[in-house]
């Protein structure tokens, strides 16, 4: 069993990289990647916690694209984590994620929330500060009842604390995952939230310009939807890859390896991506 997907305390997962190495040893996975959004910290502790088990362990990331209505996500698997261009990239990506925090708080302050930046800076973990972080932050703080009630009334696209950042296009997010030696793939293409037609016209613009994979296997994504992802896949010779998606108690009902229990990655996917870089 392996999962190709999950995030640490360095994006806004709740448990480090040396725990999600236990914890994937102790449900006896094979194999771990890291794919944490917009940041390449928790690579050399996921190797050194790796180094000392059994467990396979994958260095990646997960980028934010532009995407006019739903949500576009590009991981990249087998990066090298010290390329000068991803640094500074994902160093830009971060300047416009900071100004964007600071202009969700002033939001939230208008709309009568009264959260300060400590607030959220508490529920983050290492490195990326998130939406994630401010939905924790008003729960604590007792101005809403649920995570999901924060995103659903404040802070999802559309709603009244939802501000925009800097992105890079899909292709973009793909030329600077080649350049620093990875394999990039389409996450969850579910949430990109456009019809089939489309959806697939888009998936084959970017695999001219580059994608490697596709994500069929997904924790929410149902099984006619990963058929439909690993026809597409094959039709347009992309890796199938698949992971869960793991953000520790951000993401409670699920676990590692199996999501929500259905979920089976198959071995094929790792041997797969190695292939694409060589190893
Ligand atoms: P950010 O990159 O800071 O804009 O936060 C994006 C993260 O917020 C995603 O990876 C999800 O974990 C979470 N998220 C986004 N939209 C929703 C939503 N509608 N409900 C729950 N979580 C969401
Ligand atoms: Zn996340
Ligand atoms: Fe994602
Ligand atoms: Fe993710």
């Amino acid at each position: 069993m392996i999962d190709l997907h999950t995030h640490s305390v360095y994006s806004d997962g709740t448990n480090t990289p040396a725990e999600l190495v236990k914890m994937a040893e102790e449900r006896g996975l094979t194999a771990l990647a890291l794919t944490d959004h917009d940041t390449v910290g928790g690579i050399e502790p996921l190797f050194e916690a790796g180094a000392g088990s059994s467990l396979e362990t994958v260095p990646g990331i997960e980028l934010s694209a532009e995407c006019r209505k739903g949500t576009m996500h590009i991981l990249g698997y087998f990066i090298d984590h010290t390329n000068a261009a991803l640094l500074e990239k994902i160093n830009t990506v971060r300047e416009g994620r900071e100004e964007r925090n600071h202009e969700i708080l002033k939001r939230l302050n208008k709309l009568g929330y009264r959260l300060m930046w400590t607030d959220v800076e508490d529920q983050a973990g290492a490195d990326v500060v998130g939406r994630p972080h401010f939905a924790e932050a008003l729960v604590q703080r007792g101005l809403v009842k649920s995570r999901k009630a924060a995103f659903d009334l404040l802070l999802a696209k559309g709603r009244p604390a939802y501000v925009e950042r800097y992105r890079y296009t899909g292709r973009e997010c793909i030329e600077l995952i080649r350049k620093a030696g990875g394999v990039p793939v389409l996450a969850h293409p579910a949430t990109i939230y456009l019809p089939d037609d489309q959806l697939k016209g888009l998936v084959m613009g970017l695999a001219e310009h580059g994608l490697g994979g596709i994500e069929a296997y997904y924790a929410e994504h149902h099984p006619e939807n990963i058929e439909k992802f690993r026809n597409w896949a094959e039709e347009l010779n992309l890796i199938c890859t698949g992971g869960t998606d793991f953000h520790g108690r951000n993401t409670p009902d699920l676990k590692l390896g199996t999501g929500f229990g259905q979920l089976r990655v198959p071995d094929e996917a790792l041997a797969q991506l190695k292939a694409a870089v060589g190893q």
